[in-house]
């Protein structure tokens, strides 16, 4: 495969969808599974939280195989309505029994420790002590993921049966953070195409040990940068990795002119679980990018369900509010929330399966594949069907088991493409899967009997170029 020089802005690439094809039936569901599985065990132990260290050492390790870029905003920023953070860090966090038994040690499992406490070190009998424990009743064995992020507070967390085992008596708490003038850091990587138009893929970093509701997203954002990165493409992907919500806000806040420039966007998060793919649209509901996942979907022979927005969720909320009102769903299997193990130790690398995970990454790109196929043609012999027999265009494309469905997407194409109808449209309403679709397009190009129009960004927010 050669990668061809772009030629113009939104005109180049007119065989970008053909590159990502073949990295879908080049994916290796035991090896690439493998390989995002071993990365999200690496992960898992690191704590992170909306802003120190174990983000910055997860973006590190992410690294490896996408050469993202870490920036770091200071604490203090202004962010809109908001104001960055201090920034938090772990070094130790235990409680010790009357007895002198370690009751919860968050080097053993940093879940224990309330992400965000302040420092704090004494001993405090169990009454006061009680005020500043998380357990769960209805899942006694799981421990909870609690955080503390806007309000100083120090806690500890731990599954309700040890909770209930506490004896009364002094227990000595150390809980050894640091809460400084520092910053919040953000991972950025762009993979740039043709077109400064963009598909925005983010994902939340700021989970300590959780798997699925973090890692996989990350691991999953990172595996697609790789697998775009160098490829001739029609759109520039921008990838982020931010703590929810504050870094969302803080890149909006700093880029909001290069925001205008996202077409299209996926937030992506929990990814690895054994449920179906459940895709969110964006507030606007049926912009290209609602309407591909869709597509994707229903083509998959999945099970799968689609919802409505709601400003509830992940950063979707961020980039879908009215100041920015951008083109962004977001694609997950189970929803947050909908799942046992969600915010509890539960949630931990055994819950993520690596075949799981290579799924969701295949529905991603092909969600890619429609967005950088999707264009519109015209048909240049519109008066009657053109004669596809002495064009040797009749039964002449794909494998035998295809030959009806191509056959059927050349009569489709030369119907619908009076210059109003994107493939797109003709996959929806042939309910075709796009592929083929495209496929069959550039069939009839190179036949000369349609042509590739100019098309306009639809769903560009307003006010863009
Ligand atoms: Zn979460």
């Amino acid at each position: 495969m050669t990668a061809a020089a772009p030629e113009r802005d939104g005109h180049a690439s007119d065989g970008a969808a053909e590159h990502i094809r073949p990295l879908i039936d080049k994916l290796d569901p035991e090896a690439t599974g493998a390989e995002m599985h071993a990365l999200i065990r690496e992960l898992y132990p690191i704590c992170r939280s909306i802003t120190g260290d174990g983000v910055r050492r997860s973006l590190r390790i992410l690294r490896r195989i996408a050469p993202l870029t870490l920036h770091e905003v200071p604490t203090g920023t202004v962010v809109f309505d908001w104001v960055v953070p201090r920034e938090w860090n772990l070094r130790k966090a235990r409680l010790v029994g009357p007895d002198g038994e370690v009751v919860v040690d968050a080097d053993r499992l940093n879940l224990h420790v309330l992400n965000y406490s302040v420092p704090f070190r004494g001993k405090v009998r169990l009454a006061e002590l009680e005020k500043h424990l998380h357990s769960l009743p209805s899942q006694p064995s799981l421990v909870p993921y609690r955080t503390s992020y806007y309000e100083d507070d120090w806690g500890f967390c731990l599954t309700h049966e040890q909770r209930t085992r506490l004896r009364p008596g002094e227990y000595d708490v150390l809980i050894d953070t640091s809460l400084t003038e520092g910053s919040l850091t953000y991972g950025e990587l762009v993979v740039p195409g043709a077109s400064a138009d963009e598909v925005l893929v983010s994902a939340h970093c700021c989970h300590p040990s959780l798997a699925n509701d973090n890692l996989s997203g990350m691991v999953l954002a990172a595996s697609l940068a790789r697998l775009l990165g160098g490829l001739p493409l029609r759109y520039t992907y921008r990838f982020l990795f931010v703590p929810g919500t504050i870094g969302s806000i803080t890149w909006l806040a700093l880029n909001e002119e290069r925001a205008r420039r996202i077409a299209h966007g996926l937030v992506v998060a929990g990814v690895g679980d054994a449920g179906r793919l459940t895709y969110k649209r964006s507030r606007r509901g049926a912009t290209e990018i609602d309407r591909a996942v869709l597509h994707v979907l229903a083509s998959s022979g999945q099970d799968y369900e689609v919802r409505d927005f709601s400003p509830y969720g992940y950063d979707e909320r961020q980039y879908c509010s009215p100041g920015f009102d951008l083109a962004v769903g977001s694609l997950t299997r189970t929803p947050h929330g909908e799942y046992p193990e969600y915010h509890t130790s539960g949630d931990n690398p055994d819950l993520v399966r690596p075949d799981r995970l290579v799924d969701s990454l295949r529905r991603y790109l092909e969600v890619f594949e429609v967005l950088e196929g999707n264009r519109t043609y015209l048909n240049l012999s519109p008066k009657g069907e053109p004669q596809l027999g002495k064009r040797g265009l009749y039964g002449s494309i794909g494998g035998q088991t295809h030959a009806v469905a191509s056959q059927m997407a050349l009569l489709w194409l030369l119907s619908l493409s009076d210059g109003s109808h994107s493939l797109l449209d003709i996959a929806e309403r042939s309910r075709l899967p796009f592929n083929d679709v495209h496929r069959a397009a550039r069939t009839l190009e190179a036949a000369g009997l349609l042509r590739a129009m100019d098309r306009r960004q639809t769903d560009a927010p307003r006010g863009a170029p």
